[in-house]
């Protein structure tokens, strides 16, 4: 599937900024710690896509964003970066939408798919090098269950396929969750722990067979469709390999999605792990809520484009939070950053202003320290409010340099 267009990301060396020292660290999921990526010349990420049945949200935009500040840290330390991202182009939620409002269900994803591809650009979020549909991915994905069907970790259930979780002896490494606080999240998160036939309640769909009405697929264990946690497993296993640097989604993904996708992948290939790190970002709320499609109380990219928001105004509020914080957006924020832009945009656009190189080494130190973008944000604001109370500064490369480093490393154009 196609990708979306790339923004230039400005080397900062060869803006006269010295090169980045510091090792990216990042919070893991399993181990609870922070810890450091420790990538090879080419650093490894995949991030869970959205299912394409309704626009990018804030809450989506925030765990893109988030993991759009580890492609940018890594490539500013010198790292290439291959980056994997899915589309769920197939799946309940889209069919259901599609029936509901009588649209083709392929019609209705490529729409949302394209919307999704727009916000992305906009908000100039680095685009994967591999952006892969479900759909696509079908010959990947039952490959993977013939592995897993040749190692005996696979059953059946009126024709749906199973895969048993303790097929794999390290479920639960990735989300660090026991059984019991398992079970909820598996029911509520798309899981059907109550189902008659299977061996364990937090067993999870691998393929399920056509239903009447739906669309499927010829594979060697009947006509149907991939489920979801098997769609990341493939693709991520197929272009990454094993022990890739990260997994990264929201934190509703860690159960059951990221652990059944690792335990896919490890019992499939019989190597481990299958990410080095899996780290999640916080939910956006509204009103006391997660955003949600289900809860109706979405914030959607699109719309606030629509209404004349600067798309780097979105990404600085979104930048004010920590990614691993849940928060509740208001307008108010929204305003906060707008101001804050015109800030930096001001000091910017003087003939000079104070030197940049520490304000650069702030920003990378903060970024390195698990993605502190607030705290780089308060180091671009002190150089910006300095640069206008002095109307300018000692150094004449300063403001090219800030607006080098403002878009190298946290993605804003100025
Ligand atoms: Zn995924």
């Amino acid at each position: 599937m196609r990708s979306w267009s790339a923004p230039e990301v400005p080397s900062l060396p060869d803006t006269g900024l010295p090169r980045a020292a510091d090792p990216l660290r990042l919070h893991d999921t399993g181990t609870g710690g922070v810890r450091p990526t420790e990538p090879g010349a080419t650093a490894r990420m995949y991030v869970c896509g959205i299912t394409p049945y309704d626009a990018t949200h804030l809450g989506h935009a925030n765990t893109y964003l988030a993991f759009d500040l580890v492609n940018r840290v890594w490539r500013d330390l010198g790292h290439r970066v291959h980056y994997v991202q899915n589309a769920t182009d197939v799946d309940d939620p889209l069919l259901e939408r599609a029936e509901q409002i009588g649209e083709d269900w392929r019609a209705l994803a490529e729409r949302e798919i394209q919307l999704f591809r727009d916000d992305m650009t906009a908000l100039r979020i680095l685009p994967p090098d591999q952006y892969v549909g479900a759909v696509e991915a079908i010959p990947m994905i039952v490959q993977m269950v013939e592995k897993l069907r040749a190692k005996d970790a696979t059953y059946e259930v009126d024709g749906d396929v199973y895969f048993p979780v303790a097929a794999d002896p390290g479920f639960g490494e990735v989300s660090g969750l026991d059984r019991a606080a398992m079970a909820p999240l598996f029911a509520e998160r798309g899981g059907d722990p109550g189902r008659p036939g299977k061996r364990d309640p937090l067993d999870a769909l691998l393929w399920m067979a056509r239903r009447p009405g739906e669309p499927g697929w010829d594979s060697p264990f009947g006509v149907g469709r991939p489920g979801w946690h098997v769609e990341c497993s493939a693709i991520s296993v197929e272009y990454l390999g094993m022990a890739f640097d990260v997994e990264g989604g929201g934190s509703d993904l860690a159960f059951p999605h990221h652990e059944m996708g690792a335990a896919h992948a490890q019992v499939a290939t019989g190597e481990r792990p299958h990410a080095k790190a899996y780290v999640h970002a916080g939910m956006v709320g509204l009103d006391g809520e997660k955003m949600s499609k289900s809860r109706g109380n979405l914030v959607f990219v699109s719309r606030l484009r629509e209404e004349g928001t600067d798309p780097m105004a979105i990404r600085l509020a979104l930048l004010a939070r920590h990614y691993r914080a849940d928060w509740e957006w208001t307008p108010a924020q929204l305003e906060a950053a707008e101001a804050r832009l015109a800030r930096w945009r001001a000091a910017a656009a003087l003939p000079s202003g104070p030197p940049a190189e520490p304000v650069a080494g702030d920003v990378r130190s903060a970024l390195a320290a698990d993605l502190d973008a607030p705290a780089a944000l308060a180091a671009v604001d002190s150089w910006a409010e300095r640069a206008l109370a002095e109307g300018g500064g000692p150094d004449a490369e300063a403001p090219a340099r800030i607006r080098a480093a403002a878009d190298a490393l946290l993605g804003v154009a100025l």
